[in-house]
C-alpha cells in the first residue's frame, strides 16, 4: 500500500500527464544548463572540496568524504603482519577482479610471468559487468584516433589528461579487436563485419557493443580466460595497504580475507591496482 503523501505525488502525475505528453521541453541554454548544474550538482559545490595533504595526488581537490578516507589511519598496524614471511610470493600481484584487473592477468600470464588476482568479492563482481551501452574506438575508415580524441576531449568540457586520453583514443581500436580475439560476441552485420554507432558525443559511429550486455560479455569472456590459464584468484580479499620496498617502490600488499578477517603478505615485482573508480554514491 503506497503512503498517502506517494498516492498524492501519483495523483498529480496523472493530472498532469495530458499536458506533459504533448509537452515539447525547450533545449536549454549553455549558460541555463551551467546555472541548473551549479545549483544542484554536488561537483559544482566548491566548499564540499578539499585539497589532499599527501600521496601522489596530493594538492588536488577531492569531495570531503574521499580525503577523509585516504587520510584516515591504517585500519592495521605493523605488529598485525610479518612481511618477512609473506603469504604469496608472484612477479605481479593485481588487486582487483574487474575488465582491467583480468586484462592484466592474461597479458601478465601471456608474456610468462607468475601472476595472481586478489579482489574484494569474486571475479567479475564489478562495475565491468553492469556496463551496457558499448565501448568507442575509432576503427572505421571515416574516423580516426584524433577525431575520437576531440569528441572526447570537448565531451570532458576540455578537463581530460590529454596524454591519458590519447593513449585511451590510439590504443581503442587495438583492444577492441584483442577482445574479439578471445571471444567477445560483438554486434556484427551479416558479413562479420563489426556494427559501430552512434555514442554521447561522437560525431563518428564509433560504438562497439554486444546487445545491452556489453559488459556482462566482456567480463564473461575475460573470466574464462583467466580460469582457462588457471591464473590463480583470491576472491572476498580485499587489499589494506600496499607494501613499499626501501625504495618506495610497490612491493606486494597487505590482504585481508573479508569472510574471517585473517590478514595475509603478497608479495610482488609489480603491483598493478585494477580497483575501478571512485563513485561519489559510495562515499
Ligand atoms: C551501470 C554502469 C554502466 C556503464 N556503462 C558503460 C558503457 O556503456 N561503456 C563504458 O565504456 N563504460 C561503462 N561503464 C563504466 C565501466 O563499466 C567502467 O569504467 C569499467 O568497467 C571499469 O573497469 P575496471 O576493471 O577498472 O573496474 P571494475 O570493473 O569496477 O573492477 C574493480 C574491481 O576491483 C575490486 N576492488 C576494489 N577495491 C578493492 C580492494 N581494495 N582490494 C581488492 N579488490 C578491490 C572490485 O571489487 C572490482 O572487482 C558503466 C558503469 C556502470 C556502473
Amino acid at each position: 500500500m503506497y503512503s498517502e503523501q506517494f498516492q498524492k505525488s501519483l495523483k498529480a502525475v496523472e493530472a498532469a500527464r495530458d499536458a506533459n505528453t504533448v509537452l515539447e521541453p525547450r533545449r536549454m541554454t549553455a549558460d541555463e544548463k551551467d546555472a541548473l548544474l551549479a545549483k544542484y550538482h554536488p561537483d559544482y559545490k566548491k566548499e564540499e572540496f578539499e585539497n589532499l595533504l599527501i600521496g601522489p595526488n596530493k594538492g588536488e581537490p577531492v569531495p570531503k568524504e574521499l580525503a577523509a578516507v585516504l587520510q584516515a589511519h591504517s585500519k592495521i598496524k605493523a605488529g598485525d603482519v610479518d612481511l618477512n614471511a609473506p603469504d604469496y610470493d608472484v612477479d605481479v600481484l593485481i588487486i582487483g577482479g574487474g575488465g582491467a584487473g583480468c586484462s592484466a592477468a592474461i597479458e601478465a600470464d601471456e608474456a610468462g610471468a607468475k601472476v595472481m588476482i586478489a579482489t574484494k568479492l569474486r571475479m567479475g563482481d564489478a562495475n565491468t559487468m553492469m556496463a551496457e551501452g558499448g565501448i568507442q574506438a575509432a576503427d572505421k575508415e571515416n574516423d580516426s584516433p584524433a577525431i575520437h580524441f576531440v569528441d572526447a576531449y570537448g565531451g570532458g568540457h576540455f578537463a581530460a589528461k590529454k596524454e591519458l586520453l590519447k593513449k585511451l583514443v590510439c590504443d581503442a581500436p587495438d583492444c577492441i579487436q584483442w577482445l574479439n580475439d578471445l571471444g567477445v560476441e560483438f554486434d556484427k552485420d551479416e558479413n562479420g563485419t563489426m556494427i559501430t554507432t552512434h555514442g554521447g558525443g561522437t560525431s563518428r559511429k564509433r560504438m562497439h557493443a554486444a546487445k545491452d550486455y556489453s559488459g556482462a560479455e566482456i567480463m564473461r569472456t575475460l573470466r574464462d580466460e583467466v580460469l582457462n590459464r588457471e591464473i590463480p584468484v583470491i576472491d572476498f580479499t580485499a587489499a589494506l595497504e600496499i607494501i613499499l620496498d626501501d625504495k618506495g617502490n610497490a612491493a606486494g600488499a597487505v590482504l585481508m580475507n573479508l569472510e574471517t578477517g585473517e590478514l595475509y603478505v603478497a608479495k610482488a615485482k609489480t603491483v598493478i591496482l585494477a580497483t575501478g573508480g571512485a563513485g561519489r554514491m559510495h562515499y
